[in-house]
């Protein structure tokens, strides 16, 4: 059967990663999650302090990007892939807060974009990917087939990304998860490079009041549509 390259976009926490594995499970598609590769650097630049207090070391960031090797490796037992930097597993450490207060920051350098997109690119090469984050139908994949661009009222997306945070452990409030979509969403649709905005082409789906069942079988229709 035919291969597309399904490209979703969206601000934080709309659920593309959900919506992304599903995708990628049905059509048994490669799943790629290009936000964990942004938040592996940005782990990276945490580990060698190349951020203190929310200032980045932009020259020497990019001086090291070089030696900062981002990949991904199918776990048998979890029956997904992980995130590795240098070959460290850190699929649990990437989703601290530190890091997520950080991402952003660091996803404005142009030199650490070209060097994720490259390789975003050569995941896609052979089309049958879902690959979800803020650039995918407007720089990685301008072609992709099918666009979705997703979206959600903030307080939905922070009350679903508290309930993640609690549920998995972290001591949080919901004011900090707010605040933090809240900036990255600003951060991530004025920078200069490869601002967040919805493709031309895309899709919209709000989903503040679908449910997963609903999303996906919109979502699958549209994908039929396609084939
Ligand atoms: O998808 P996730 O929320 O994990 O992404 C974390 C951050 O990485 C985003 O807020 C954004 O700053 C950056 N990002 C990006 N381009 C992408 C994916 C993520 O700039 N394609």
């Amino acid at each position: 059967m035919k291969k597309i390259t399904i490209a979703i976009d969206g601000f934080s926490s709309t659920g593309k990663s959900t919506l992304a594995k599903q995708l990628a499970q049905k059509l048994q598609y490669v799943y790629v999650d290009s936000g964990a590769m942004y938040r592996a650097v940005a782990l990276y630049t945490l580990q060698h302090k190349l951020i203190q207090d929310k200032s980045l070391n932009t020259a020497a960031l990019i001086n090291e990007l070089s030696s900062i090797k981002v990949t991904f490796q199918y776990s048998e037992s979890l029956k997904a892939s992980e995130i590795y930097l240098n070959g460290v597993n850190v699929n649990t450490e990437i989703r601290s807060m530190e890091v997520s207060n950080t991402v952003s920051r660091v996803a404005t350098v142009p030199e650490v974009r070209q060097q994720l997109v490259n390789l975003q690119q050569q995941m896609g090469a052979d089309k049958g990917i879902v690959m979800d984050g803020r650039d995918i139908g407007t720089v990685v994949f301008p072609d992709a087939e099918l666009k979705l661009f997703m979206t959600a009222s903030a307080n939905t997306r922070a009350q679903r990304r508290y309930d993640e945070l609690i549920g998995s452990g972290t001591d949080v409030t919901f004011e900090a998860v707010l605040e933090n979509i809240t900036s990255r969403d600003h951060l991530d649709s004025t920078r200069e490079d490869s601002p967040l905005f919805k493709a031309t082409d895309a899709i919209e789906i709000d989903n503040s009041n679908l449910s997963l069942e609903q999303q996906f079988e919109k979502v699958l229709a549209l994908v039929e549509s396609k084939l």
